[in-house]
């Protein structure tokens, strides 16, 4: 079947909403999504949205923009980090205007409260710059959007997993893929194609991501010949749950929450000493895998406690209740009460597409745009994160170009013309579907996912080095070996998540490889990424993007300067 749009956003996020509702003001639009569009990972997102607003205390774009670059360790390029700060606090109000109910101070203002890395006066104490929503910020977030994309008319196409960019004369013209409950193929035709497919999480055993954040929009890219930014940066977030991965946000830091050693020690203090246990991710997942080298996880394991009890159990249930619920659910404790084991969980890649501050994907390191493609949100390296993104600065960042990529989508496709699509379109997904449902291969799909996903816990994760990254490269090339051979235990058309699973793999098997590989070549440490191997920062020879393409005789890199600015790098002090 052959959909007809003036753009086609693929993606039911935040950024996917955000850049559909832009772009119907004066457009025919379609949200695509492979899981219902509302049980998109931005639902998931707790702890708040950052925004110079100052309605807690006195508080600047200048410093929001100061944390962003301090907090990516220098990488992030300060055109868009300046964006980010300076448009965040009416973004803000124009989501309030939508309706979004943030939480309210005793004047009737937006809360706001303290995050991870963000300070008053260029570093000097935490300041609160969170806005939110209890603790179901992204909730309400894409509530809000999804009732309007409807009022205004934005088609939702939902179960419907993408395969394949289609191109005409070097102008993306539309996408194809499959509709998960018939497994029949689905053709969309546009003038504009927006990936903003979110993150990849998925590659990790332990993650705090969704089941969908399996890196479908890189692979995408990829396949359309692209390069990607910055892949080596993956963020580890400190608070997962142990064993589980499931994520307790920074507000609970924020609210009075403290870490604790076996020992009972309050070990950030000797960390950060100025912001303790609100320092940037990187800084304290690293402090607490050093605390547990050191023998001092609870017990001798290798966790750390969460300790909420002083929070007190009406504060708990009224700003965490969200987050109260789930550790009863998963945990069967009382947070008021009991300690909560912790340990780092993958959370965020802070690489992905390059796109310019526009939404527009760059084809390579040098910068032309591909016509009809746009990038927005966790897929897209605008590059605003660099080597590692503070709490909140992503669902300002989704919101801000989102809205930018809209915006730009609006302007061109006027003088666009719409490029016929090319004649294979529905036969490259037909093909792939009856390949994997026809295979009688005895490789399952489950077992080399598990593999991957172990390999990359184990040897990329928040240390890395050398050697490890050299036999986790081999070893994802023997699992991509392994994958022709995959079969598949039901044949059905029907919602087949085992074939929906088993074409995921592919992409989670290139993104990871991306990724290693990206890993492997940056020679420094910086940010999320640590070499143990090469454990200081080089500003040097290494102030530069990371640009990886798949070419026929395996991965190449290239590197791209950074669009400097006001900040020069420093040494990160929290
Ligand atoms: C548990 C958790 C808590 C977080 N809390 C915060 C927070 O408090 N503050 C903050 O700033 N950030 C937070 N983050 C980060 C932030 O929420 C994410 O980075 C962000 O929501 C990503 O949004 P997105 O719009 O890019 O993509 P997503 O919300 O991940 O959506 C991706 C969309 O792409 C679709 N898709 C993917 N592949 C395909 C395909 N092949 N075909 C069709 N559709 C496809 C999916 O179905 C989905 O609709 C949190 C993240 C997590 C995981």
């Amino acid at each position: 079947m052959i959909n007809e749009y003036d753009v086609v956003v693929i993606g039911g996020g935040i950024a996917g909403l955000y850049t559909a509702l832009t772009a119907v003001e004066n457009a025919k639009v379609a949200v695509i999504s492979k899981v219902h569009v509302t049980r998109s990972h931005s639902v998931a997102a707790q702890g708040g949205i950052a925004a110079s607003l100052g309605n807690e205390e006195e508080d600047h774009w200048e410093w929001h923009m100061y944390d962003t670059v301090k907090g990516s360790d220098y990488l992030a390029d300060q055109n868009a980090a300046e964006i980010l700060a300076k448009d965040a606090p009416n973004a803000i109000y124009t989501l309030e205007h939508m309706g979004v109910p943030f939480s309210r101070n005793a004047e009737s203002k937006i809360e706001q409260r303290r995050f991870g890395g963000h300070t008053k006066n260029f570093g000097e104490a935490p300041v609160k710059r969170a806005c939110y929503i209890s603790d179901r910020t992204g909730r309400a977030i894409m509530d809000a959007l999804y009732d309007r994309c409807l009022q205004k008319g934005v088609a939702m196409h939902n179960e419907v997993f993408i395969q394949q960019l289609l191109f005409a004369l070097n102008n993306c013209c539309g996408a194809a893929g499959y509709d998960l409950a018939t497994g029949k193929p689905q053709v969309f035709h546009a003038k504009a194609v927006v990936l903003a497919t979110g993150g990849c999480g998925k590659i990790y055993k332990t993650t705090s991501n969704g089941f969908a954040s399996t890196g479908d929009g890189f692979a995408l890219a990829l396949d359309a010949l692209l390069p990607l930014e910055d892949m080596e940066f993956v963020q580890f977030h400190p608070t997962g749950i142990y064993g589980l991965g499931i994520l307790i946000s920074e507000a609970a830091r924020a609210e009075g929450g403290v870490l604790r050693n076996g020992l009972g020690e309050r070990f950030m203090e000797r960390y950060a000493p100025t912001l303790k246990d609100l320092a940037p991710r990187d800084i304290i997942s690293r402090a607490i895998l050093k605390e547990i080298s050191e023998s001092k996880g609870v017990d001798g394991k290798d966790y750390v406690y969460l300790d909420l009890r002083g929070i007190g159990k009406e504060s708990l249930n009224h700003k965490l209740p969200e987050i109260t619920s789930f550790i009863k659910t998963y945990l069967g404790l009382d947070p008021s009460e009991t300690q909560i084991p912790v340990a780092p969980t993958c959370h965020y890649m802070m690489g992905g597409i390059p796109t310019d501050v526009d939404g527009h994907v760059l084809a390579d390191k040098a910068g032309p745009i591909l016509p009809g493609l746009y990038a927005a949100g966790e897929c897209a390296c605008v590059s605003v994160h660099g080597a590692n993104r503070l709490g909140c600065n992503s669902l300002i960042d989704l919101v801000i170009f989102g809205r930018r990529t809209g915006l730009s989508i609006l302007k061109e496709i006027r003088t666009r013309i719409c490029q016929p699509l090319p004649v294979q379109a529905e036969s490259i997904v037909i093909d792939k579907i009856n390949s994997l449902l026809e295979s009688h291969g005895n490789e399952r799909v489950a077992v080399l996912r598990e593999s991957l996903q172990c390999l990359m816990t184990e040897e990329c994760s928040v240390y890395r080095n050398g050697q490890t990254l050299e036999h986790a490269l081999a070893q994802i090339h023997l699992l991509k070996k392994r994958l022709p051979n995959v079969g598949l235990t039901s044949k059905s058309r029907i919602f087949n998540y085992e074939l929906q699973e088993a074409l995921e793999l592919n992409n989670m098997l290139r993104v990871a490889e991306v990724t290693v590989y990206s890993a492997l070549m940056r020679r420094e440490s910086r940010g999320a990424h640590f070499r143990s191997d090469y454990p200081n920062r080089n500003d040097e020879e290494w102030l530069k993007h990371t640009f990886v393409d798949e070419t026929p005789t395996g991965l190449k890199e290239n590197y791209k300067p950074l669009a400097s600015g006001r900040f020069a790098p420093e040494k990160r002090r929290y």
